[in-house]
């Protein structure tokens, strides 16, 4: 009898523990922006406030993966998260455009179906990557542009604010102070951030990157833009290819800078280009376009990545960049300065 025992009890433990082995391991890795970000400038209090949004956010995208959510899943959660957080430029508390207004821009993109979604320009949906969401997964298209996309995000019952709600007194002083120069600004570029006024309020674009427990990759970016653009200039933020991308075959990317020299470096492609053709790790891929191209180009700026197997790298040739990671096998960091 107990040898009857023995034989039906061992496949089960057998195939319980194939199971267990054939879990992968997931992770997840987000930016809130890169720029002149100097511990100097930095109050305490607005350092832990950065650190408990970003980590609030992270876990939050970790969670979901580690309840077998899927890799789109996390992204969306993680931004909604930091774009309903008024210290980073991506939904509430946006930068404004030359004629004050609040524009907003983000993309999606499924590392497995290679499909994508992204908006630009809008200025009434509460959580803009929930649209772009919306033009991934419900529109042949992969782009749609102001109230057209707005409309179109009204069809997927995303959330929608008034303009006010978007509004942070912080960001339009930010406006007033930067037309006086007549230039375009990162919301933590170098003249911004030497201004003793707001020296020690910094707040950025936002990106994601996951792998969830079947493998696949996903990237995702959301922000205001740039402070004092022009109405209707668009960032490299939606742009895939430029500000985000990908590909089960090679890394996911998310991007934060100067958009103009993301959109012409075309930066998220570049690196995925690099692993696929040239067969560089992630590291020396993101390295070559951060630390090389951009750099000799004048494009301030980084980047998250990370490859199928979960290696993460996050370089940025400015100051600093708001960062973070969380991995299954227990790594977990969370830095801002160089
Ligand atoms: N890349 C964004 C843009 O140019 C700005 C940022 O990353 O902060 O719109």
């Amino acid at each position: 009898m107990k040898k009857i025992i023995f034989f039906l009890v061992l496949p089960l433990v057998f195939f319980s523990q194939q199971k267990q082995n054939s879990k992968k391991n997931f992770a997840i890795v987000v930016h809130g922006g890169a720029g002149t970000i100097l511990k100097k400038n930095m109050s305490d209090e607005l350092e832990k406030a950065y650190k408990e949004k970003l980590e609030e956010a992270m876990q939050a995208g970790y969670d979901t993966l580690s309840r077998g959510g899927t890799s789109t899943d996390a992204v969306i959660v993680t931004i909604k998260i930091l774009e309903d957080s008024p210290l980073f430029n991506a939904g509430r508390g946006s930068v404004f455009t030359a004629d004050g207004k609040n524009e907003m821009d983000a993309s999606i993109m499924d590392g497995k179906t290679l499909k994508a979604g992204a908006v630009a320009g809008v200025r009434t949906v509460k959580n803009p990557i929930t649209a772009a969401l919306c033009v991934m997964q419900r529109s042949e298209h992969v782009m749609m542009v102001g109230t057209g996309a707005e409309k179109f995000a009204k069809s997927c019952n995303c959330e929608f604010a008034d303009t006010s709600y978007f509004f942070e007194q912080k960001r339009w002083d930010q406006l007033q102070k930067i037309k006086q120069t007549e230039k375009t600004e990162l919301d933590h570029g170098y003249n911004y951030n030497k201004d003793s006024v707001y020296k020690d309020y910094k707040f950025g674009t936002v990106g994601v990157v996951a792998l969830d427990q079947f493998g696949d990759l996903a990237a995702g970016t959301s922000t205001g833009g740039m402070t004092n653009k022009k109405y209707g200039r668009v960032g490299d933020s939606p742009i895939i290819g430029a500000g985000t991308y990908a590909n089960n075959k090679t890394c996911g990317v998310s991007c934060t800078g100067h958009g103009e020299y993301f959109m012409r470096s075309v930066v998220a492609y570049d690196v995925s280009a690099l692993m696929e053709y040239k067969k560089m790790s992630v590291k020396d891929a993101a390295n070559e376009v951060v630390m090389k191209k951009l750099k000799e180009m004048g494009g301030e700026g980084g980047l998250i990545a990370m490859d199928r197997k979960g290696n993460i790298t996050m370089p940025f040739n400015t100051e600093g960049m708001y960062r973070a990671y969380m991995k299954s096998t227990g790594e977990k960091t969370l830095l801002i300065y160089k």
